[in-house]
């Protein structure tokens, strides 16, 4: 009699635990889901500092345009934005912003580079490997043929231990513009040409790039099997003829999302059991 009370008991015991930490582990995917948002809004106010020195430059009397989120196509379906396109008779540049709080660490070869935060350590993008990405997709799309220069801003200023001439911080953007050493300044015509292809380029806004990079981080976290509305696990479900990720929070959160459809044996399958459940 003691013994069998015993085991119930310690089955409870077992339960509470695992509950404890699927508490927590939900936790985690929420303060993990919350981080990106933040890291998005700390983007799009990178830019904003960028401008106001573009801005600053413009109103000193420097002869520059800029161009802000140029839309390009990559692959179907898909697009990304450059954040600007700044063209001056000493040069044209793709500039990318990087609003990393932290010491930076990287070479202009690496894949990646080391943020250090505190004590922590983090594996970041190199920006310039991104930036080539969308000097390709510029040079694609603009007729006229100039050299374009990839430039990437530190909006906290926190280039100094990355290897690489053309990563600077916010405080030496206008130094460096200025003082841009060209060969071949870029002639009046050519300026003129890019200006007007420049100009015809589609952009978008700040709110569609949040959008989509809010698209990216959905399809991300459901990637990871995280339900981007409450943070929960997915999991994979059967019906109505899909796969779908359905959350395990359900009927609390009723988020879903398709995978694929089912194949005809599978929604027999399917079928058949719904319907056997049905008659009972
Ligand atoms: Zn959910």
């Amino acid at each position: 009699m003691n013994s069998i009370l015993y085991g119930c008991l310690a089955k409870e015991k077992d339960t509470a635990f695992i509950e404890f930490w699927a508490f927590w582990a939900n936790e985690v995917y929420i303060l993990l889901y919350m981080k990106e948002i933040t890291k998005q809004t700390r983007g799009i106010f990178g830019e904003d500092k960028v401008k106001k020195v573009l801005d600053a430059m413009i109103k000193d009397g420097e002869e520059q345009y800029y161009f802000e989120n140029i839309v390009l196509p990559i692959g179907i379906e898909r697009t990304t934005q450059i954040d600007f396109v700044l063209l001056r008779p000493n040069g044209l540049f793709c500039i990318e912003c990087k609003n990393y709080s932290g010491f930076l660490f990287g070479r202009a070869a690496g894949d990646e580079w080391t943020l250090c935060n505190n004590a922590m350590r983090q594996k970041v993008p190199n920006a310039l490997k991104q930036n080539n990405l969308h000097i390709y997709g510029l040079g694609r799309l603009l007729k006229e043929r100039t050299y374009i220069n990839s430039l990437v801003v530190m909006v906290q200023n926190n280039s100094k231990r990355v290897e690489a001439h053309n990563v600077i911080d916010l405080n030496n953007l206008r130094d460096y513009l200025v003082n841009f050493d060209n060969d071949c300044a870029i002639p009046k015509e050519t300026m003129e040409q890019l200006l007007k292809e420049l100009g015809a380029c589609p952009k978008g806004s700040i709110e569609e790039k949040q959008h989509a990079q809010k698209v990216k981080t959905r399809r991300e976290l459901i990637a990871r099997k995280i339900c981007p509305v409450c943070g929960g696990r997915l999991i994979e479900r059967k019906g109505k003829g899909y796969l779908f990720y359905g959350c395990r929070n359900f009927p609390m959160c009723t988020f879903i999302s398709r995978i694929r459809p089912l194949t005809e044996e599978e929604n027999k399958e399917y079928l058949m059991h719904y319907g056997r459940k049905k008659s009972r």
